[in-house]
């Protein structure tokens, strides 16, 4: 079976970290399956759908290395949707109802009082066309739910209907069909709830396996028997777990802090961001993996753990800052360009610096202490100044490399009898302005003797 599976977006907000794990269990799935991935922005409610949120998202994706092979906008598809109502109507299996939220909650309570499944009783098939007609009248507009394939002869006595499927992550799962509601497909203002568009696109769409949050559990099985009642095989399913915060609370497009976008800002590495996202509640330490492909080495729906996982910002932190300490020059070149990091000491300037440095951004710092100097006058006492002044009359002649620097201190070790810190640090000082940083073995043939004179203190 060829593999096509989606990702789909309400555009209400840019996507958070949680968003970015249904996404990326979409991506990798297809990339193992060799399949492909459709970008669909559930965009029917719209008065909370904009598209500068679509061009974001569709940033945010780019950034995190998923390039859809296309993209839909269910805004764009009404037509379809119209059509499958009008095949459900035909069928009887879409029923007018006319009851007002404060009604239903009334229902609700009496049939819990009875021990009954807090479930709608389809009282809305009892009404005559006289009743209903009357309602209009009465400027009542009405809503439209799908009538559940859970009863032989008369829908007002469901009985047990079993609908299973074998979920990617979570194994082999049953739903019964009484125990739910009609699904409300049409609101009274005729516009979709997400069900009916949703199932329409995958089918069209023809998507094998849909892959999304376990907070949709609950709506597969009424999706199941859409799915049949349209005429489609349904597609496999898989819902992972979701993330919370530290502090437990689910993650919401408002959270700004965990957008993905807010993320980028902050200079976290797009792989450190999918590396946790995917590996998250999956056994064994989360590393940060270099690639798509190693991580689609590492990802295994089945193994993830079912229950949710806390997201640590602290942790994203750590494995971005591993990814950069690590990074080759050739991925970092085109970042540094960007930073006016340029030219042949680009690269000795990458190699000397990434170890210390928490983003990629930070470079941009170094590169101005090595090429410009350390900004302001480097605190020393006057002993140091005296030091480092006689320690610089000691530099030998260039050319200079990263033994310069050993060969240098030894002599200004002999010559003025200091060693360890109180040899060290004034250099490292007086030539960074700051008391740690990366190796000044490396670092002073990035400053060259030139430069190295001009830092003597004054
Ligand atoms: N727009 C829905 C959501 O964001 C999509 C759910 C699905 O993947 O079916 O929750």
């Amino acid at each position: 079976m060829s593999v096509t599976v989606r990702f789909a977006p309400s555009p209400t907000g840019r996507i958070h970290i949680g968003n970015a794990r249904t996404a990326l269990y979409n991506w990798l799935f297809a990339l193992k399956a060799g399949g492909r991935f459709i970008l669909r922005f559930d965009d029917t409610d719209r008065e909370r759908s904009r598209p500068e949120y679509a061009d974001g998202i569709e940033a945010d994706l780019a950034w995190l290395g998923i390039e859809p092979d296309m993209a839909v906008r269910q805004s764009e598809r009404f037509d379809r949707y119209e059509r499958a109502v009008e095949r459900l109507r035909e069928a009887g299996l879409l029923y007018a109802c006319y009851e007002t939220g404060e009604e239903l909650e009334r229902r609700r309570r009496l049939r819990l009082s009875r021990r009954l499944p807090p479930v709608y009783g389809r009282e809305a098939l009892k009404l005559s066309e006289e009743e209903k007609n009357r309602l209009e009248a009465e400027g009542r507009k009405p809503h439209w739910r799908f009538l559940l394939p859970n009863f032989d002869d008369n829908p007002l006595s469901p009985r047990r209907t079993e609908v299973h499927w074998d979920d990617i992550v979570r194994g082999p799962q049953t739903v019964d069909l009484a125990s739910m509601s009609d699904p409300v497909l049409i609101r009274e203002d005729g516009t979709f709830l997400y069900t009916l568009p949703s199932v329409v696109d995958d089918i069209e769409l023809a998507v094998s396996h849909v892959i999304r949050g376990d907070d949709h559990v609950t709506n597969t099985g009424a999706q199941i028997a859409l799915f049949r009642a349209l005429g489609a095989e349904a597609p496999a399913f898989g819902h992972h777990n979701l993330l919370t915060t530290v502090t437990g609370e689910g993650l919401s497009k408002r959270t700004g802090s965990l957008s993905i976008a807010g993320l980028r800002e902050e200079g976290i590495e797009p792989m450190a961001v999918a590396s946790l996202a995917v590996l998250i509640g999956a056994a064994g330490a989360v590393t940060a993996c270099r690639d798509m492909k190693e991580l689609a080495l590492r990802f295994d729906p089945a193994a993830s753990s079912k229950s949710a996982a806390k997201f640590d910002p602290a942790e994203l932190r750590a494995l971005s800052s591993a990814l950069v300490h690590s990074m080759p020059f050739e991925k970092a070149a085109p970042r540094l360009r960007e930073l006016g990091i340029d030219g042949p000491l680009a690269e000795p300037f990458w190699d000397a610096v990434r170890g210390n440095l928490e983003t990629v951004g930070d470079a941009a710092e170094w590169w101005r202490i090595v090429r410009e100097g350390p900004g302001t006058t480097p605190a020393l006492s006057a002993d140091d100044q005296v030091f480092v002044q006689s320690a610089l009359d000691l530099l030998p002649p260039e050319p200079w490399d990263r033994e310069t620097w050993r060969q240098w201190t030894d002599r200004v070790k002999a010559e003025t009898g200091r060693k360890g810190k109180a040899l060290f640090k004034p250099l490292r000082i007086a030539l960074t302005g700051r008391e740690s940083g990366p190796e000044l073995a490396d670092l002073l043939p990035l400053l060259g003797r030139e430069g190295t004179l001009a830092r003597r203190p004054r």
